[in-house]
């Protein structure tokens, strides 16, 4: 990834804070994109970076409004004078039943989760359009498990999921020749602050379709994410990755 820019969103914590991390590590510029409650979390994000030697900066933002999908990708470019590659990875979860559901929990989810994947994509595509065939940009999505199969209480969640795999799916194929890749990767339970904080009987029900008792490390998936978004996966497009430890495979 070395001389390549791009940008992780949900950059403060958990996965995306790996991902970041990993982006560093292989030579690429990271905009650290989080929510301005998360700054001082993604600022340490990006010194940490900086402190390996790596080069990337903070930027505010809530995907789920329009102008900041837009104004991530205008800062890479400013910064970096192209993006290269993007992970859409901020996300959030409701807990409950269906019929449990609040119409404005339902509400949240889709809009960070499932539009804001649509929104930063639609800038990163129009951007990386700019740049020089054949190989013109990756985009990486964050879906889950809940994107392949339904997960008990994650109704909202999984919705948004599966939807992001379309999203994915639909762009590869329009984007294909124009050198544009778009991939997701699934994870199953990842020990991060999502998980972390759910109380551990509800833990132990996520981890539990896993063929591995234990439950992923956030390096775990960047491994995954950077290889996607690297020339290394050069002829893979359209693909809904499981990192899972076999949580759908049965
Ligand atoms: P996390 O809570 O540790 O990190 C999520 C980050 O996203 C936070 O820093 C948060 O501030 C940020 N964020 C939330 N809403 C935002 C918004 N509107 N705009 C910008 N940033 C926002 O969670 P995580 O476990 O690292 O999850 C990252 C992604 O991985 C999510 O999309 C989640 O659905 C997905 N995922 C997680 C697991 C898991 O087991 N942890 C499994 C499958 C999928």
């Amino acid at each position: 990834m070395e001389g390549r820019a791009g940008l992780v969103t949900g950059a403060a914590s958990g996965i995306g804070r790996a991902c970041a991390l990993r982006f560093g590590e292989e030579g690429a510029g990271v905009l650290v994109a989080d929510l301005e409650s998360a700054r001082a979390a993604g600022e340490e994000t990006a010194a940490m970076i900086r402190a390996a030697g790596g080069d990337a900066e903070f930027a505010a933002c809530d995907v789920a409004l329009a102008a900041d999908g837009e104004a991530l990708v205008a800062r890479v470019v400013q910064r970096w004078g192209r993006i290269d590659y993007a992970h859409n990875n901020a996300g959030i979860g409701v807990h409950a039943p269906l019929a449990e559901t609040s119409d404005e929990d339902f509400d949240r989810v889709v809009a960070v989760n499932l539009r804001g994947t649509f929104l930063g994509m639609k800038h990163q595509i129009r951007a990386m359009l700019a740049n020089d065939p054949p190989a013109r940009g990756a985009i990486v999505n964050t879906s889950s498990n809940a994107g392949l199969r339904g997960v008990h209480m994650l109704g909202a969640y999984a919705a948004t999921k599966h939807g992001i795999l379309g999203l994915t799916k639909n762009a590869a194929i329009e984007y294909a020749d124009d050198g544009i890749r778009v991939n997701a990767v699934c994870p199953g339970a990842i020990m991060t602050p999502l998980m972390s904080e759910l109380p551990p009987d509800r833990q132990a029900e996520i981890l539990s379709p896993q063929a591995m008792s234990r439950p992923g490390d956030p390096a775990e998936v960047a491994a995954a994410v950077v290889w996607l978004c690297s020339d290394q996966a050069s002829f893979v497009t359209g693909v809904a990755m499981p990192v899972d430890a076999a949580s759908v495979a049965g």
